[in-house]
Formats: structure tokens, sequence, C-alpha cells
């Protein structure tokens, strides 16, 4: 059996309960080194075989888990923040379902959740922004056309930008071609929850200078929207005028 398990956005008791406990009974632990705080292999038995996959191929990683199934032996892959998100792992559970190998996942904290914690922020905020855009530049990986910053932009709703933070002047610019301004409120989150997390506020028209005033270059996500401004309207839901399927609106 192999469990994909999220180990949340760095600091080791942001890990759920349910991932702690597959953690701490795993023969083989296969973790994303680059990003997985170490602290968290040491709920391991001293026995389990610990991996770091990025310094593995795909079809590495696959033999491991084969090679501990076999053996009747329990893996965790154990991804960092929440698998479904950047985590390359639809092409382990295809490998795994072609191999009968049976899986199951448990998710994370993500980062992006991470990070709203560091700024104190509300991502949707009434009045301001209902939607929250993911995503991230065209790298090495590319990105549908249809999905450029740019694009996206245009929407001016909430966004969060992973993987992008050695690339912030193009992204700077790819974002200044959408609907925010240069004087729309950014933030730059660097590795959130960790111990080293450092977040910097900017004008998104600095958004490159910061980052190169901060030294962040990666690890790091971009925080961009009016949620990180004053202005919202209050909650319908915790309005007094407001009934719902629990509370009548007060007179
Ligand atoms: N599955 C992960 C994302 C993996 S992609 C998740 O749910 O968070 C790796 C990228 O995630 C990094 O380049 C960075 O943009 C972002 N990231 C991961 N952990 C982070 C953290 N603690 N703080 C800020 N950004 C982080």
């Amino acid at each position: 059996m192999v469990h994909f398990v999220g180990a949340g956005p760095g600091a080791p008791d942001l890990i759920t309960l349910r991932g702690a406990e597959l953690l701490k009974a795993a023969d083989v632990v296969i973790y994303a080194g680059s990003l997985v705080n170490p602290v968290l292999l040491g709920l391991c038995q001293s026995a389990c075989g610990l991996y770091n996959s990025a310094e593995m191929t795909l079809e590495e990683v696959l033999a491991v888990m084969e090679s501990a199934e076999e053996a009747s032996r329990t893996t965790v892959r154990l991804h960092t923040g929440d698998p479904s998100l950047y985590g390359a792992v639809r092409e382990q559970m295809d490998a795994l379902e072609e191999r009968g190998i049976p899986f199951d996942i448990t998710p994370g904290v993500s980062s992006f959740c991470g990070a709203a914690a560091a700024v104190r922020g509300e991502y949707t905020l009434p009045g301001v922004s209902q939607t929250v855009i993911i995503t991230r530049m065209e790298g090495r990986t590319p990105v549908p056309e249809r999905e450029s910053v740019a694009a996206l932009a245009a929407h001016g709703s909430t966004m969060v930008v992973f993987l992008s933070a050695g690339m912030l002047d193009r992204l700077q610019d790819a974002l200044l071609r959408g609907a925010y301004t240069a004087g729309t409120p950014a933030a730059l989150v660097y590795k959130a929850t960790w111990p080293e997390e450092k977040v910097a506020f900017c004008p998104l028209g600095e958004l490159a200078e910061t980052g190169r005033a901060h030294g962040i270059s990666k690890t790091a996500l971009v925080l961009v929207g009016d949620f990180l401004s004053g202005g919202y309207e209050r909650s319908r839901l915790y309005d007094p005028g407001f009934s719902t399927g629990f509370r009548e609106a007060r007179p």
C-alpha cells in the first residue's frame, strides 16, 4: 500500500493527525526533499527506509514503491503542502494503478493557506474578491496560452502565484497587463510557517525590486489583490439582519 501524504507548508505541526500516524507506521518514506521539513522525518521508525525524491526520477520512485509492495511493506510518499497542487502525483498514481498497487491520499495544508496566515489575510473578502486564482508563470513547464498570467490577471481577483519567485520582473509585467495597477497591493511570502518565514508587502509596481531588496528568489508565493488593503464589506453570514438555517434575523 502506498499513502500519498501532504506534509503541510513547513511547520512540522501543520501535518494532519492522519498524515503523522501514517508516517509513524511507514516502512518506507519517499519525501520531497526540496521542501518537506526534515523535522517531520523524526516521526519515522528507526528502521524506516528514507528516500529523498529530489534526487530521484519518476522511474526510481516507482521502483522503490514496487519493491516495498513486493515485500508487503507500507510506503508513504510525502509531498509538500497539499499533493494536488504542483505535486506531480497524477503520474505516480496512474503508474501504481497500472501495476495494481493500491494507494490512498491524505490531504495537507497547502502553502497558499500558510501564506494567508502569514499576512493575516482573507482571500475572499465581500465586496473585494470572491475568487482565488492559483497559478504559476511558465517556466520549463509550459502553461496553456489561455491561462497566461496576463489573461488571468484580467479578472482582478485575488491571485496566488506559485513557482515564480525566480522571475519576478516577468511576473510583475504580466500582472500589470491585466486589471491590476502599479498601486495594487502585493506580498511576497517566503517559506510560510517555517522559522525563517519572511513577508514583504509592496505595491505591485515594486514587486521585482522588493524581491531583490529582500533576497527572495525561491520558495515563495506572490499574493496580489485588493484583499491586502483596507476596504471591504462586512459579511452577510454574521449580519444581525440576515436569517440562516441556524439563526433568525435579529429584530
Ligand atoms: N504542493 C505544494 C506546492 C508545491 S510547488 C503546496 O500545496 O504548497 C512548490 C512551490 O510552492 C514553491 O516554489 C513555492 O512557490 C511554493 N511553496 C511551497 N512551500 C512554501 C512555503 N512554505 N512558503 C511559500 N511558498 C511555498
